[in-house]
């Protein structure tokens, strides 16, 4: 009897481990360097003039942002809203996935505007933050391709308005009903350059401090969040120590106390804030890396509960 049920006890734990490697297969053949290179060049070339808050440009961005989401399964819906202290019309777009715990939510987002057109000078922002938004995309896509229903909700969130005023997370964070219900925010903002080229690529990601768990995962256990033992990431991480404050959207999530992640550059590169800073500077090798690397700690996340 005893044997038995130690069998049936082994059997359900290689069953699980055999769903979840086979998850992590699906998810990775569903990354496609193609489609990343696509959106990216399509989203930081001059059709879109920088996709600054309320412009033609924008609106076309959002449109194509919109049309790949379908194109991957998703019902995107809009958030809009009318700024009266930029006296603009703002627009996040947002897609989820249902979890089995519908009522807990892990949100994982990046800023799509940019710029614009700065002296008659396209700020075609590749890095600063199409990069991001490739990063949001795939995981979408990695999520919905998986063959397994999410334990919480997500939502994926391409965020208007985050240069000079980050007020589209702002707006999505103080009207959201119980944003004590989500769990973890993911932050993309500027992921596509090597700087130390592609065979070193590096990445950073701020934890929030609050949280000495995600500190745990991010940097201790992530062995634990491969599929596989002794995987090479093939990328150097730098985990950095969040205060919740800072330039990007996170800064709406960590003043609700949400726990969050915020992947981002090690450094500064001379194109931030340029004209200069244009898609064939990505390394979408790195791009990929860090696609990877943040899909297998979110999805040890999404599993654990705090
Ligand atoms: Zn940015």
């Amino acid at each position: 009897m005893k044997i038995i049920q130690k069998t049936l006890l082994l059997l359900a734990i290689l069953s699980t481990t055999a769903l979840y490697s086979n998850s992590f297969d699906k998810a990775l053949k569903a990354i496609n360097i193609n489609e990343i290179k696509q959106l990216t060049i399509e989203l930081s070339s001059d059709k879109y003039q920088g996709r600054q808050t309320d412009t033609d440009g924008s609106r076309l961005a959002a449109k194509y942002i919109d049309s790949v989401l379908l194109s991957i399964g998703y019902n995107p819906v809009r958030q809009n809203f009318y700024s009266s202290r930029i006296d603009k019309n703002v627009s996040n777009i947002l897609a989820r996935i249902d979890g089995k715990d519908t009522n807990s939510f892990v949100v994982i987002g990046a800023h799509y505007d940019g710029l614009g057109v700065v002296n008659g000078e396209i700020y075609h922002g590749a890095d600063d933050n199409i990069s991001g938004v490739a990063a949001v995309m795939t995981l979408a896509k990695m999520y919905k391709n998986n063959g397994v229903k999410p334990a919480k909700t997500i939502i994926f969130a391409f965020w208007d308005r985050e240069e000079e005023n980050i007020l589209g997370s702002n707006y999505y964070t103080s009207n959201f009903y119980k944003p004590e219900r989500i769990s973890l925010y993911m932050n993309f903002d500027m992921v596509g350059r090597a700087n130390n080229g592609d065979l070193f690529p590096e990445v950073s990601y701020a934890w929030n401090n609050n949280y000495p768990y995600l500190k745990t995962i991010c940097r201790k256990n992530l062995h634990k969040a491969l599929p596989k033992k002794n995987q090479s990431l093939d990328i150097t991480y730098e985990v950095r120590w969040g205060d919740g404050k800072g330039g990007s959207d996170y800064i709406a999530f960590s003043k609700f106390n949400i726990p969050y992640i915020a992947w981002m550059e090690v450094n500064m590169h001379p194109d931030y804030h340029r004209p200069t800073d244009t898609s064939d500077k990505i390394s979408f090798v790195k791009l990929e890396r860090v696609i990877r690397l943040s899909y297998y700690i979110s999805f040890n996340l999404l599993c654990f509960r705090p």
